[in-house]
């Protein structure tokens, strides 16, 4: 009689222990944590051989809640502005893996032109035309350099450096460029920006 009372018990035990281990099993994983995510708002430029030096400056800003500049700048700097304030929301790993540098692509009056070249090409001209313009077209090409672009591209952007150069020299005939702390003061901007 006694025995049949172990076996009782073992059985019990060993259904008790099976009910456990398939509790542990089906408990559904906790997803993985994604941690806080970051908004904000990035200005892009679109390039254009008549682009002021607001587009060119403020391009890439990155503003919003979570960034040190609450405010962007008011749009569009200027008549021929057609710059975008891209609204943007990256988790941290996100984040942590670059995606502040890819919010929105560069446009421009190039056609096809990708948007890394975009983003080279504001680079140089920010480069060149912080220093005194230089006395012709040839010599303001050869600054900017535009070997350094891929092939299918060279032509048109020469086109595009002419008329730019024509530009700037217009501009600076016309009393210089506008002060570019003049575009950086925060302004009061509309709130409906912010999405
Ligand atoms: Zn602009």
């Amino acid at each position: 009689m006694n025995q049949i009372w172990i076996v009782i018990a073992v059985l019990v035990a060993l259904l008790i222990i099976m009910r456990i281990r398939s509790r542990r099993k089906s408990k559904p994983r906790r997803p993985p944590a994604t941690g806080p995510r970051i908004h904000g708002i990035q200005v892009n430029a679109f390039v254009l051989p008549r682009m002021g030096d607001g587009c060119l400056y403020d391009n890439g800003v990155q503003y919003g809640k979570g960034f040190r500049r609450k405010e962007g700048p008011v749009l569009p700097h200027d008549a021929e502005c057609r710059c975008q304030a891209v609204p943007f929301s990256f988790t941290s790993t996100e984040v942590f893996n670059g995606a502040l540098r890819n919010v929105g692509n560069i446009q421009s009056t190039i056609p096809d032109f990708p948007g890394a070249a975009a983003a080279m090409l504001i680079d140089r001209l920010k480069a060149v035309e912080a220093h005194p313009l230089p006395e012709d077209e040839s010599a303001y090409l050869a600054a900017i350099g535009p070997s350094a672009f891929a092939d299918p591209y060279r032509h048109t952007l020469e086109a595009f450096l002419s008329e730019r150069y024509a530009y700037l020299r217009l501009r600076n005939r016309a009393g210089g460029p506008a002060r570019i702390s003049d575009n950086l003061t925060p302004t009061d901007m509309e709130s409906a920006e912010t999405t």
